[in-house]
Parts: C-alpha cells; sequence; structure tokens
C-alpha cells in the first residue's frame, strides 16, 4: 500500500504572454504550496480563493517549494511567505533571486547584452527587449529568506508523501522536478509542458568567467533522463497534467533536431550571424518577444556545434556561423 499524494493544481494569471501558470496545493503534511504565481493583486486574489475554497487559508500554508527563478512562477514568494509564515525551499541556483533579485536580474541582463552585441542585434530591438525586461520585473519579488536548499538527489517531505528532487537545467538553469516513485507522480513544472515546446532561455553561467551554458543540450539530456522514469502524471508549469511524458518527449526532442536541420538549409554555404538567422526564422515575432527567438535559435545553434555541423568565426566582435566542410573537417 503507498500513499497517492492529493494534489489541488491552482491556474494562476499572469500579464505574460504564456497564460495562466499554474500553482500546486498538495494536501497533507506539511501542507505544501508548488510555486506563488507573479507578483500582481491579481495573482494573489486567485491564489487566495483557489486556497479558500480548498478549506484553507495563507496561514495554513507550512512549506513553499519554488521550482525556478522565472517571475511567473514566483514572483509574489516575498509577500505569500510573510502572510503565510511557510518555510521556503529552493534549488541552490534559485537562491540568488531570492536573496537579492535586483543584482541577479542586473546580472542576468548585463550578460544578455553581451550575447546580444555578439549576435549583432540592432540597438533598436535591444532596446525594446530590455523594455520587456523591465515588465517582467515590475511583477517581480522582493528579498525572501529561503529556509532549506533542495538538490538532484535530496528527499523532501510534501503533501504527506517523500519525494526525490531531480535538477533538470533546460529551460532554466535552476529548475527543478519532484518525483513520487510509489505513484509515479512527477512535479514537473516548465520541464514538460504539454501545448508547448518550453524554450531553453539564453543564461549566464552559474560561475561568473565560466563559459555560457548550452541550455538546450542540457534540456535534451534532461528531457531524455526523466522520460527514463515511470511516471503515471506530470503536473506541469502551465496547461493539463500530461500523461503520456516518454511519448510527448521523443515529439520534443524530434522537434529540435528537425529545427536545427532547418536551421542548417538557411545557410547553403554563407556566413551569417544569431541575428541574420533569428530574422530568417522568426521575422513575423515582435521585437519585444525576440529574446525567446534569439535563445531558441542559439540553442539549435549549439546543437549544430556540437555535431561538427558548424563552425564559428569572430569579426570585429561579431559571431559568424558558418557550415562546416570538407576542409575544417580534415583540420
Ligand atoms: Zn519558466
Amino acid at each position: 500500500m503507498f500513499i497517492t499524494p492529493t494534489i489541488h493544481q491552482f491556474p494562476i494569471p499572469t500579464p505574460f504572454m504564456v497564460g495562466p501558470v499554474n500553482v500546486y496545493l498538495l494536501e497533507g503534511d506539511p501542507l505544501t504550496l508548488i510555486d506563488v504565481g507573479p507578483n500582481s493583486p491579481e495573482a494573489y486574489d486567485a491564489l487566495v480563493g483557489a486556497l479558500a475554497q480548498a478549506g484553507y487559508t495563507l496561514r495554513d500554508i507550512q512549506q513553499i517549494i519554488i521550482t525556478h527563478h522565472h517571475t511567473d512562477h514566483l514572483g509574489q514568494i516575498s509577500r505569500i511567505a510573510e502572510e503565510s509564515g511557510a518555510k521556503v525551499l529552493a534549488h541552490s541556483l534559485t537562491r540568488a533571486f531570492l536573496d537579492n533579485p535586483t543584482t541577479t536580474h542586473e546580472r542576468y541582463k548585463l550578460f544578455s547584452q553581451v550575447i546580444f552585441h555578439e549576435a549583432a542585434v540592432p540597438d533598436e530591438v535591444v532596446r525594446h527587449i530590455n523594455r520587456s525586461y523591465e515588465f517582467l520585473q515590475r511583477y517581480g519579488n522582493q528579498p525572501t529568506p529561503v529556509f532549506r536548499l533542495l538538490d538532484e538527489g535530496d528527499r523532501v517531505e510534501a503533501g504527506g508523501v517523500e519525494w526525490q528532487v531531480y535538477h533538470t537545467p533546460g529551460h532554466a538553469g535552476d529548475l527543478i522536478c519532484l518525483y513520487h516513485a510509489a505513484s509515479q507522480t512527477l512535479i514537473a513544472s516548465d520541464h514538460i509542458i504539454l501545448k508547448i515546446s518550453s524554450n531553453p532561455l539564453i543564461e549566464p553561467a552559474a560561475v561568473e568567467g565560466q563559459s555560457r551554458p548550452r541550455r538546450l543540450l542540457e534540456y535534451i539530456a534532461q528531457l531524455q533522463r526523466i522520460a527514463a522514469l515511470d511516471i503515471r502524471i506530470a503536473y506541469s508549469g502551465h496547461g493539463a497534467p500530461v500523461e503520456d511524458v516518454r511519448g510527448l518527449v521523443e515529439k520534443r526532442v524530434a522537434f529540435h533536431h528537425k529545427r536545427a536541420a532547418q536551421i542548417l538549409d538557411f545557410f547553403e554555404g554563407h556566413a551569417y550571424h544569431l541575428w541574420d538567422l533569428t530574422e530568417k526564422m522568426f521575422a513575423h515575432v515582435p521585437s519585444d518577444e525576440k529574446y525567446l527567438a534569439l535563445s531558441e535559435v542559439l540553442g539549435h545553434i549549439d546543437l549544430l556545434e556540437r555535431d561538427g555541423k558548424l563552425t564559428r568565426d569572430y569579426r570585429d566582435g561579431i559571431v559568424y556561423w558558418q557550415p562546416r566542410t570538407e576542409a575544417h573537417q580534415h583540420r
């Protein structure tokens, strides 16, 4: 006999393109929230209202687990942690965003400016992207104390059962999933989403001075690692739960390889920088959403580079990519 955890899904409104974010309530000891939603009056009211419907108030919440640092997931953590008195648990890389949100977001933003420069992104577009970054910050958190850090392999009690922590960098470098083997339940956050291919975003290395993480490569590896688990149901950060995780992962991995092949086809022997390629693929995407498009194309370039299909060249501080020729291969 085992206990199946009782999980309530609360869709919380966000002002972002992605739509509502899912907060989960794990009933049992300790009474636990997974994520909290963005910092807005609408999100606050929605969370408090959903809790009331389930028969609880904020004061009843004993523990809050944050799955990753994105604003739609943790924006209102300061207020919710303070009003509930709950302990906050998060991955060690999420901690910087909880301890010191302003400085940490600034570090991420500065890093993206270096990437934009190397990618020859026009100033006008950079301004649009930066403005959308500021919009995001408006729904962000204040410094919030972390009670316990969660890392790969850790075990954590929540909602009356013990969960295993999986660190699954990809969509974000700090993203964690929680797995309860006995009931084959996964709390997947944005690692696995039914309706959208979750985009690995450009991020700096965790340690300053290290090279840029290849997030799409990590993402694919982590998708395959999670797909190897026995999962009956995976609860996502957005939208409905996923039942066929293996099938969905296969579909996602195939999509990324197909996309990479499409990008390779664009070259026809020429050299291009990241902005050129992004414009070829995503000309229709508005300027303030170009960050997602740049992240996606860079991810596929990383994949092609790893597979030995592209080489890079620096000219005047800009990175140019080119298909690897026979001459390159024998060098
Ligand atoms: Zn996210």
